[in-house]
């Protein structure tokens, strides 16, 4: 008897606390589409009225909303019609575009994580980036490959997060190859990221031993080598490498479309990384440091990053002192200078040209559909996340229409990382960036960010905003 009753009140007990935790799901359910909250439990999402940017064609679907479920596009049809298949799962969430333009989440593929990591992923996120590609395995002592996995796990949050192996350099031996590059896949390096100008043994071994287990390789051009041999490589991946490969006398128009053929031919991909070139020709100028307030979204420039360059150890501020610029005139374009101002105005002259060089081979690239992938190069005084909004704003100013900008940010570059993120169509993974302009018209429009969408999460427009003012490392006087 005594034992019946036991049973009888646990069951009571348990039965409460069931019906309890239902009510509270129930009134969390029901909670969730007014809050926008930020939970998994969600069966569906549903994104009505937006314009749907087809990354692809550069175009604007005709359908005007998507459902997602457990972060899959599952459905692209009208807005009422969305609504309604979204009302029929058990919860649900519904955001209102408001006329705005989704397209797929962005991809910074060549960044530096040196500094505060969990401060710095928030921000590439919160740009609309969901992809990363650390490049350089040992950048600021960390493990870049684990911090990869607490963030596929869901125990860190952040944009998708992968890692080249540390940068291999000339003193690299011959004999280590394989059993580095054995060691780098089975870690899980995304590829094995190399500098210019390997010994061409050692490069060989390289290129011929990653193909075989499946490594991909890429980097610096090997500047002291023929240009085939830079074309083996998966990925080159600044397009800065061309102004060492092609010396200005060689850059007639003859020439050069022998080069975009050869690049064409190889298949090789391109990751033109411009905005860190044109960064550096603002350090090479006398005053540039005098108004750090006036750099663009300088109070994200990480802080170890930030202290490096605006202190005197800067090498561009140590260049500048110790008159370095003599010699680099003296040595690259065999031209003496007689004062320090004159070695400023002529350093600065001449990088310029190679920005503009940049950019007409970029242009010819893209249009004769050479691959191109997005990345900012992050480091210096180039903020993370703000800096591939820069890039691709400078892609746009050397004349490259605002579509094919966008669809080397998503689609080439999720076709690059064997990604199914790169694109809105049924199937493809979930990572939705909202924008209130059309990116189509103007790739600014990236910068109008109203809502992000990624593993489940909804950050509208008052969360990214105060968000953001928590993650700025500094503020302006
Ligand atoms: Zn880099």
């Amino acid at each position: 008897m005594y034992r019946t009753d036991y049973q009888f009140e646990w069951y009571y007990r348990t039965t409460n606390v069931r019906v309890c935790i239902f009510q509270l799901i129930k009134l969390f359910i029901i909670a969730l589409p007014i809050v926008g909250c930020k939970v998994n439990t969600i069966e569906n999402t549903a994104i009505l009225n937006v314009n749907i940017v087809d990354v692809v064609d550069g175009s604007i679907l005709p359908s005007d909303a998507v459902l997602i479920q457990d972060g899959i596009i599952i459905k692209i049809d009208e807005s009422e019609r969305i609504r309604e298949t979204a009302a029929s799962s058990k919860s649900y969430q519904v955001i209102d575009g408001d006329g705005g333009y989704l397209i797929p989440g962005l991809f910074d593929l060549h960044i530096h994580n040196r500094g505060a990591t969990d401060q710095v992923l928030q921000v590439y996120l919160l740009n609309g980036i969901t992809t990363v590609r650390n490049m350089n395995g040992s950048d600021g002592g960390k493990d870049h490959i684990s911090i990869g996995k607490q963030i596929a796990s869901g125990a860190r949050s952040g944009p998708r997060y992968y890692s080249s192996t540390p940068f291999v350099t000339g003193s690299f031996r011959e004999s280590d190859v394989e059993d580095f590059i054995k060691e780098s896949k089975e870690t899980g390096y995304h590829g094995l990221k190399i500098h210019d100008n390997i010994p061409v043994d050692t490069y060989n071994k390289i290129i011929e031993y990653s193909n075989s287990v499946g490594l991909p390789v890429y980097g610096h051009a090997q500047r002291d080598k023929d240009l085939a041999q830079s074309l083996r490589m998966l990925e080159i991946v600044h397009i800065e490498e061309f102004v060492y490969l092609i010396e200005q006398s060689e850059r007639t128009s003859d020439y050069l479309n022998q080069v975009i053929a050869d690049v064409k031919q190889s298949g090789v991909w391109i990751c033109p990384t411009l905005m860190i070139y044109a960064c550096h020709i603002d350090y090479y100028k006398k005053t540039f440091f005098d108004s750090l307030s006036s750099i663009p979204f300088i109070e994200f420039v990480d802080n170890q990053q930030y202290e490096l360059y605006t202190s005197e150890r800067n090498p561009y501020r140590q260049n500048l002192r110790r008159q370095a610029l003599y010699d680099y005139a003296r040595t690259n374009y065999g031209v003496e200078l007689e004062s320090e101002d004159q070695a400023v105005d002529f350093v600065v002259s001449e990088t310029s040209k190679n920005l503009e060089f940049m950019k007409e081979l970029l242009l010819q690239m893209i249009q004769e559909d050479i691959p191109l992938i997005t990345g900012s190069d992050s480091f210096g005084l180039l903020p993370h996340g703000f800096g591939l909004h820069l890039e691709l704003e400078l892609w746009q100013n050397a004349g490259v229409h605002p579509s094919l900008i966008l669809k080397s940010a998503t689609y080439n570059s999720a076709n690059y990382m064997k990604l199914d993120n790169g694109e809105i169509s049924v199937g493809k993974m979930a990572d939705l960036v909202l924008l209130k302009e059309n990116p189509l018209d103007d790739i600014k429009a990236t910068q109008s960010i109203s809502g992000i969408y990624f593993k489940g999460q909804f950050y509208d427009s008052t969360y990214i905003e105060s968000k953001l003012q928590t993650l700025k490392f500094r503020t302006l006087d």
